[in-house]
């Protein structure tokens, strides 16, 4: 057969095996959908797996939310300033502006893509309150660095590990580093999936009781508590004005069995990711970014950089890779592109050559559990056609 004639390969697919579904069945044969039970043993198994049942785990419907609600508790609001990476995805920024603070963008290392740490200090100024560094792609930020400049300067930490998971760096888990609030995302292609779904974690314990009011209206006790009490429960107090962030136990259900999967399905990807590095190595390309030894990497995103003088441009290859029945991706348009960010700011490509340039020569090729070794050389076979190699 040839390429053309192949079923279509998707950019990503989430893989939900029979024990999520008979979960998930079971959830909707138990009386309780919404949060309840299976929220509660999500949460339990998270901090297990992050090795450290001290560790607070709170489930939302999504990183969004969790990124929202790490800012509230943190008392973020108008005036203050967060520093975090122009390439990323928008939610990470546009928290801190449903907040009525101000975002400021700084520029990647274009050594790891991630945010740049001598870029973060000359972008600090006395209203400057909490950094939000992106591990893109499944890299850790190099967090030592980071945590000792925002020690430094008196900056709270919001890591959005929306890409992390599982990540480490210097061994630890992201998740498990001194950052004020950790957040994970279980959207559909994250490596692991609740279909919508995030998880905030903390140590503190002044905060966690915060996100958890602010997550369910600001109400002082939650549907569960009150409905599952021996005694009559029927009371509450609203104690501020809350949001509706609560993750339902059918989404939870997922969770409980992704989780058991996430370290399998790290191991899956990092062979993947290792196979196209083989692969793909001596073509006119910038393979991604490695982790240190004995770090483990995500491998959420597995980004390819056209080399400068690469005989074609990144849309040609997108275009070429698309005619060959291949879906690709480009992460991320950097916000300093978009309208919104850009008039809101005042930005320009200038200020941020590295993202901009990154930007222009990347894609990132498919890369999950569900691919086998024959669709990541109908990948590459593909490149390299494109590429005339
Ligand atoms: C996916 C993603 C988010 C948002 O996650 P949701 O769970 O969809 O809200 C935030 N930041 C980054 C970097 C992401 O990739």
């Amino acid at each position: 057969m040839s390429q053309s004639e192949l079923p279509f390969l998707p950019f990503a697919l989430p893989e939900i095996g029979e024990e999520e579904i008979a979960e998930v069945v079971d959830t909707l044969r138990s009386g309780w959908v919404t949060t309840g039970p299976k929220a509660r043993r999500f949460e339990a198994d998270f901090a297990a797996w992050l090795g450290d049942p001290t560790l607070h785990c709170i489930a939302v419907n999504s990183a969004t939310a969790g990124l929202h609600l790490a800012l509230e508790a943190l008392g973020i609001g108008p005036g203050d300033e967060v520093i975090t990476t122009t390439h990323t995805f928008t939610a990470t920024a546009e928290v801190v502006r449903y907040l009525g603070a101000d975002v400021k963008l700084v520029d990647i290392d274009p050594a790891t893509l991630n945010i740049d740490i001598a870029a973060i200090e000359a972008a600090i100024t006395p209203r400057t309150k909490a950094l939000i560094p992106v591990h893109y792609a499944g890299l850790a930020v190099d967090m030592p660095a980071l945590l000792a400049l925002a020690k430094k300067h008196g900056l709270r930490v919001v890591e959005d590990a929306a890409h992390a998971l599982p990540s480490t760096i210097g061994g630890q888990l992201v998740g498990t580093l001194a950052s004020d609030v950790t957040v994970f995302s279980f959207y559909a292609n994250k490596t692991i999936t609740t279909g919508e779904g995030g998880m905030l974690v903390t140590r503190d314990d002044t905060l966690a009781a915060r996100a958890k009011v602010m997550r369910l209206h600001g109400m002082s006790r939650d549907a569960f508590d009150r409905f599952t009490a021996t005694v009559p429960s029927w009371y509450y107090e609203i104690v501020a004005p809350g949001f509706k962030y609560n993750l339902t136990d059918i989404a939870a259900a997922l969770g409980i069995h992704q989780l058991k999967r996430a370290n399998a399905f790290q191991h899956k990807r990092t062979q993947l990711a290792a196979l196209y590095n083989k692969a793909l190595a001596g073509l006119p390309v910038i393979l991604p970014p490695m982790p240190a030894a004995g770090d483990l990497h995500s491998w959420h995103l597995y980004v390819l950089r056209l080399a400068p003088g690469a005989p074609i441009t990144r849309n040609a290859l997108i275009e070429s890779l698309y005619a060959a029945g291949i879906g690709c991706s480009v992460h991320y348009i950097p916000l300093h592109l978009h309208p919104y960010w850009r008039d809101r700011y005042d930005l320009s490509p200038e200020q941020f050559p590295h993202s901009q340039a990154a930007y222009e020569a990347m894609l990132s090729l498919p890369l999950y559990t569900r691919m086998d070794e024959g669709d990541l050389m109908r990948v590459v076979t593909a490149v390299r056609q494109a590429l005339g190699a």
